[in-house]
């Protein structure tokens, strides 16, 4: 029998949620590729780059970023990477096609449509989604550069190719860290000065390219960042 946490949890998500259920699930090594579909989807307003906000366990939410939106059928899709510590992971890994799902309406994070140019994207394993709305967003307008720390290149591999993202733009972590990363953006900035700046994913990365770009005079142009998740923190929003 369910715990009363549990059943309160339920009442209260059924007032706020959005549900839907899933259509399909595309497994790409440690990714997902997640459909969702269902009336409550139809009709809500998408910019890219926005995020979504899942019911994970009991009235814990964790945050995607679709990679489009369909709002006359009522889908959407995420690409959710399984890091495997926390409910985000384990939910993402266990949905499978007709599971139902949970979610607060899209809200904003990252405007991508409010971009005047194609920018350069920085990121990591989360921040594949947001590259591929770009590419749903602007067909027409490849990024003008990238960067993605990753764990793993191989495992990155499938879902770089999907996005289109190319090899060489997959910066491996050494020990957590991904050493040539903050020399790797200053160049691509410098060789850009036109160019919007997007940097997503992890806090402590973010901050130091911050502090970097600002030491090196540059970043001083127009620049969207979000923190997708922190070491020290759980279910950003
Ligand atoms: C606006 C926004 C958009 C996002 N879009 C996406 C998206 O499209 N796809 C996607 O996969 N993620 C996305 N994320 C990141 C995702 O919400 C986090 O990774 C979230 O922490 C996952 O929840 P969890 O329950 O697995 O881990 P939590 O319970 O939140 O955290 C548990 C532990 O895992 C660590 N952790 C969290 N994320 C990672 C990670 N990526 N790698 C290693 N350790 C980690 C935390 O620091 C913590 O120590 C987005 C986040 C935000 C704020």
């Amino acid at each position: 029998m369910p715990s009363i946490t549990a059943r309160v949890s339920d009442v209260a998500a059924r007032r706020l949620l959005k549900a839907a259920s899933v259509g399909s699930v595309v497994e790409l090594g440690d990714f997902r590729l997640i459909e969702l579909v269902g009336p409550d989807l139809a009709g809500l307003e998408w910019h890219p780059g926005d995020k979504v906000r899942f019911r994970v366990e009991n009235l814990s939410l964790r945050t995607y970023t679709p990679t489009r939106w369909d709002p006359q059928t009522g889908s959407t899709h995420v690409l959710a990477y399984d890091h495997g510590h926390g409910p985000g992971s384990t939910w993402c890994a266990q949905l499978g096609i007709g599971d139902p799902v949970q979610l607060l309406a899209p809200g904003r994070s990252v405007r991508l449509d409010q971009l005047d140019a194609a920018p350069i994207l920085v990121g990591d394993e989360t921040s594949f989604g947001l590259a591929q709305a770009w590419r749903h967003h602007r067909p027409d307008l490849s990024p003008a550069a990238e960067r993605y720390e990753v764990t793993s290149s191989s495992q990155c591999a499938p879902v770089a190719d999907l996005v289109g993202i190319d090899a060489t733009a997959l910066v491996e972590r050494v020990d957590g860290e991904a050493p040539d990363l903050a020399d790797q953006v200053v160049d691509l900035v410098r060789a850009n000065p036109r160019s919007p700046l997007c940097l997503t994913g992890r806090a402590q990365t973010i901050a130091g390219l911050r502090r970097r770009l600002k030491d090196g005079g540059l970043g001083s142009g127009q620049t969207l960042v979000k923190a997708y998740w922190d070491v020290n923190r759980k279910g950003l929003d």
